[in-house]
């Protein structure tokens, strides 16, 4: 049996377990829509409790077989091998991400499928190149102990992702979890089961053993997601989501005492100051606002303004918003996608609402677009922006995670620095600023995981990665990666 099969137009994605593709139990299975039509894409079978007990006992054994033992430099080469692979079938995994996603096939050939790649390969460099800490102890009577730190895989993890960077997201944590000898089971969002069953098919290619990469699919709570959180096998619990699922995951987690990371969402500021290259803030502001739909955790929902700039900013990104072209993902044209589905755009529209009552002026946008027949059935929004709002409103307080921004205008440094910080959530901060001295002294004192500086979404897979408040627990990227992934045990020999 293949992981994705077509039957008419419509493909069967099934759970993958034990170096198998594998049907549920009960026969449950549920459609998989396309965002950009509202067409069924898919329908992919419902993973049940004794599925995910299969798939947790399968990693287990994986582990207990040996794959926990590999050589570091063996599991490094595999992962090498499987971004080679990823790279010969990235075409397959481009048009995969685009039917669950509706992304436009420039940013999932640029930043989606060509992360995956880069995921591996830099975590098998990462892995391969670890030292171990070790410590020379000195003890009464001039004598010595040897400290040193071997550092063992978690065991079986459970890998939860959403759907906004299916893929990318997915191969940031599974290509740590494998570079430090870890059995993984993944449960991707339901809205988006393909790249995870490709995946499959390339880690199987490149001999990765059975049972260390198992997916199972399926919805969050009552189904595959609450299952494998809340299973006594997992060993540590990897979670990218939204804050209120990951306070819920913790819950589950916590009675069984196990680690968790969580990168969660955001409500992402950017500064602009009136000494800014106007153009360069310009083009950072339309990616961070617009990216992928505003579907980015990263992305900037708030853009507080020197006053004295604030109606050039406004006028430009006005501009900007407006050339963006929303249309079929595959035109390599189209700029931006649909949302990821009907219930997303029921939500972001309620803020279009809420804007409104709230007394914003809508700058550009607040509707739903008319782009034709074909894409009447999609979840299209237009890129939207508002004036007029305060850090009391709800709009400029929670996060909405679709293509829009509130511009607030501000007088002082300070002040800026005040209104970017008042918020539960910290994930990413951006400031756009040509004095560098207040670039750095400004991104020091965000209160966030990334703050960057005349950028946005540059990211350095090394570097630490996460969020502080309502947006993260622990860190990931480099070395954090491999702390996560293994515990140590410290020997200590008396010399
Ligand atoms: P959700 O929190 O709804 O879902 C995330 C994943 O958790 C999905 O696979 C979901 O399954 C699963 N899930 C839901 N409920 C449970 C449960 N009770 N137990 C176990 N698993 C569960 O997030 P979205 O998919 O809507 O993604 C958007 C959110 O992700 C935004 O808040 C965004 O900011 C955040 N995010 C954070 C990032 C970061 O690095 N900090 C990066 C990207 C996104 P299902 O979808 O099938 O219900």
């Amino acid at each position: 049996m293949v992981g994705t099969m077509t039957t008419s137009a419509v493909r069967v994605i099934h759970n993958y377990v034990n170096g198998e593709y594998t049907e549920t139990h009960g026969g449950r299975s549920f459609a998989k829509m396309n965002p950009a039509t509202g067409e069924v894409l898919a329908d992919v079978d419902e993973a049940d409790q004794q599925l995910v007990d299969h798939a947790v006992m399968s990693a287990r054994r994986a582990l207990d077989n040996g794959w926990a033992n590999t050589p570091v430099r063996e599991r490094a080469a595999l992962l090498r091998r499987a971004a080679d692979r990823i790279e010969e079938r990235f075409e397959e995994f481009v048009a995969a991400e685009i039917a669950d996603t509706g992304k436009p096939i420039t940013q999932a050939r640029e930043l989606d499928v060509a992360r995956a790649l880069i995921n591996f390969r830099t975590f098998a460099d990462v892995a391969a190149a670890a030292g171990q800490e070790s410590f020379l102890t000195d003890l009464a009577g001039g004598r010595q102990a040897l400290n040193y730190a071997i550092r063992k895989p978690l065991g079986v993890v459970a890998v939860i992702v959403p759907w906004n960077l299916p893929l990318l997201l997915l191969t940031w944590k599974v290509a740590p979890a494998l570079a430090c000898g870890n059995a993984v089971v993944v449960k991707p969002s339901e809205e988006t089961p393909s790249t995870a069953a490709l995946l499959a098919e390339v880690l199987e290619e490149v001999g990765l053993p059975a049972g260390v990469y198992n997916v199972v699919h399926g919805f969050g709570a009552d189904s595959a997601g609450e299952f494998l959180t809340t299973h006594p096998g997992i060993d540590g619990v990897t979670f990218t989501g939204s804050s209120a699922t990951g306070s819920h995951v913790m819950k589950s987690v916590a009675q069984r005492v196990r680690p968790v990371s969580f990168e969660l969402g955001g409500k992402n500021a950017a500064i602009v100051f009136d000494d800014v290259d106007i153009d360069e803030a310009l083009n950072g502001l339309t990616k961070s606002v617009f990216a992928n739909t505003g579907q980015v955790c990263l992305c900037t929902e708030r853009v507080y303004v020197q006053r004295n700039v604030f109606d050039e900013i406004a006028a430009g990104l006005v501009e900007r918003a407006e050339t963006l072209r929303l249309g079929n993902p595959t035109d390599e044209s189209t700029t931006t996608g649909p949302l990821i589905s009907q219930a997303h755009r029921a939500k972001v529209v309620g803020y279009f609402a809420l804007a409104e009552q709230s007394g914003a002026r809508t700058l550009t946008g607040g509707g739903i677009p008319d782009l034709g027949p074909d894409l009447a059935g999609g979840s299209w929004v237009e890129p939207t922006l508002w004036t007029g709002l305060s850090n009391a409103d709800r709009v400029v307080r929670e996060e909405i995670f679709g293509p829009v921004a509130a511009l607030i205008p501000f007088d002082t440094e300070e002040e800026a620095i005040g209104l970017a910080n008042d918020t539960q959530y910290g994930l990413a901060a951006a400031v756009w600023t040509n004095d560098l001295r207040r670039g750095h002294r400004v991104a020091q004192r965000m209160r966030v995981g990334i703050s960057w500086v005349n950028t946005w979404f540059t990211r350095e897979l090394r570097s630490p990665f996460g969020g502080v408040g309502l947006s993260g627990i622990g860190r990931e990227g480099g070395d954090s990666s491999l702390h996560f992934y293994t515990q140590p045990t410290n020997v200590c020999v008396q010399l």
